[in-house]
Formats: structure tokens, sequence, C-alpha cells
């Protein structure tokens, strides 16, 4: 077991975050997807086709936005780095 790590820079104490991979591009990437799921959902409902297409982008527009990565931030110097 490692102890709470120091920064490599600077040489302060680290602490634990969770940080959303995705940055403001790739958020309206995933609701850009999610309207377009919706749309299409909507749209062509009527065809098995186009609800399973929809269902399937509103799916992966969920998976896109929740992505997180837990990380170590400097408290100092606010550096971070990947935890396992
Ligand atoms: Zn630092």
């Amino acid at each position: 077991m490692q102890g709470k790590p120091i920064c490599p820079y600077c040489a302060w104490p680290m602490r634990r975050r969770t940080r959303s991979r995705g940055n403001v591009v790739g958020i309206i990437k995933a609701l850009l997807v999610l309207v377009l799921g919706l749309v299409i959902l909507v749209t062509l409902f009527w065809t098995i086709v186009g609800a399973i297409i929809g269902l399937l982008m509103i799916i992966l527009a969920l998976g896109m936005g929740g992505t997180r990565t837990r990380v170590w931030q400097c408290t100092n110097c606010r550096a971070t780095f990947q935890r396992a």
C-alpha cells in the first residue's frame, strides 16, 4: 500500500479527484448524438430499424457523457496524474 502521493513538480501533497474525461467539445458531441438519436427515434419509431438505431445512439451518447477518469491532483500547481 502506498500512502498519499506527492507532486513530482512541487512536492505538494496530492488529493483524489474524479474528473470527467470529456471536455466541453466531448459533452457537446454527446448531446448532439443524444438529440440525433431522439429525432431518429421519434421520426422513425414506426420502423423497427429506426427505433433500434435511435435507442442505440441514445445509449451511446449517455456512455460518452458519463466517462470519468480517476486522477490525483496537486493542490498547489493543479497538475493531474492518472490513478491506477
Ligand atoms: Zn504540484
